[in-house]
């Protein structure tokens, strides 16, 4: 089991990343991995605060999540002789960090500036290129630095999507429990209550995180890096990721980048909750309630999509055992199942 080992949310406190770099013990040259846009955000400034410890500190802007980009950050790493990556930005950033740090055999740092995935702090990552579409295991970030003066600005949408991403886990468990009792597989009850506690815990702050107030987004950003710390302990994505992320890896493989990923699995887990018996009328609200999309047209989908993404879903990923080997959805049943969920009309 891999764990963060300090993990600091509060205000204004990009600041503290030189005496967090110390209390780690990292002494050598850090690479700052950020984007184009959050390199003006905290990335410039996370350099030079690191600078100013007489550390050597270079950053490298990030596009995409690719194996291309993570082999680019690889070979940085290399040329500087890195001791530490420090993943600055959204959930692409942190994973192209995340994987390269992990290829490299070095910690990293996870500092990001939206509350959009629960990637920020588990041992897991979304990368382009792979063969497959959901995520890889790389490591657990060494610790996580949040600054609530930039979550607080960041875009709404990525907020909503942070979101989709924590209420998946209402039916990601349902889906874990189901593959204990049906497949025998190991399921660990601590992980799995860690992961649903999050989700109540958004769910409690709905409206305070719908109206962008600063104490409803810590809520939203601690629950996501409680199950960024559920993986972990579960050593695997199940706490989770279930039959509503299969819907959407289903999704970017059928028309890949239409819509973000927590936004996707928000649409899912309204749909797999109704399989499952669970109040899909609820989640269905909760979402709209914290502006996150509730049917096809707010994820950019075509009623054909969401029907194939429906059918496709199982195949993603065949060792995953969800709801959707119990129920398997043809056509028919699947258009009937978003109809009936209102995602599709
Ligand atoms: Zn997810």
């Amino acid at each position: 089991m891999q764990l963060p080992r300090e993990v600091i949310i509060g205000d204004g406190t990009l600041d503290e990343i030189g005496p967090l770099y110390e209390r780690l013990g990292l002494s050598g040259p850090a690479l700052v991995v950020t984007g184009p846009k959050t390199y003006h955000i905290a990335g410039r400034e996370v350099c030079s605060r690191i600078s100013d410890l007489g550390v050597e500190a270079k950053h490298v802007i990030v596009e995409k999540p690719t194996v291309e980009e993570v082999q680019r950050v690889e070979e940085k790493a290399r040329e500087l002789g890195a001791c530490a990556i420090v993943g600055v930005g959204g959930g692409s950033k942190i994973d192209v960090a995340k994987l390269a740090a992990s290829e490299f055999g070095i910690p990293m740092i996870s500092i990001p500036t939206a509350a959009s995935h629960d990637g920020i702090s588990s041992p897991f990552a979304s990368i382009k290129g792979l063969n497959r579409p959901y995520s890889v295991k790389a490591q657990t970030p060494l610790a996580v630095l949040v600054d609530m003066d930039i979550i607080v600005d960041s875009p709404a949408r990525l907020m909503a999507s942070g979101c989709g991403d924590v209420i998946a886990k209402f039916t990601a468990v349902k889906d874990w429990r189901l593959a204990h009792v049906k497949n025998n597989e190991y399921y660990g009850d601590y992980a799995a209550s860690l992961a649903l506690m999050s989700a109540k815990l958004m769910v409690r702050n709905a409206r305070r995180i719908g109206s962008g107030s600063r104490e409803g987004l810590r809520a939203l950003m601690e629950a996501l890096i409680s199950c960024g710390v559920a993986m972990s302990i579960a050593g695997s994505s199940r706490p989770c990721s279930g039959s509503e992320h299969l819907f959407s890896h289903a999704l970017d493989v059928i028309r890949p980048g239409g819509a973000l990923h927590g936004e996707q699995c928000g649409v899912g887990t309204i749909m797999m909750a109704k399989l499952h018996g669970l109040n899909w009328r609820k989640i269905r609200a909760v979402l709209a309630t914290v502006g996150a999309p509730v049917d096809a047209g707010g994820i950019s989908a075509t009623p054909e999509q969401v029907v194939e993404a429906l059918v496709m879903a199982p195949s993603i990923r065949p060792g995953r055992y969800t709801i959707l080997n119990e129920v398997r959805l043809d056509e028919r049943k699947a258009l009937e199942l978003a109809r009936s969920t209102g995602v599709l009309n």
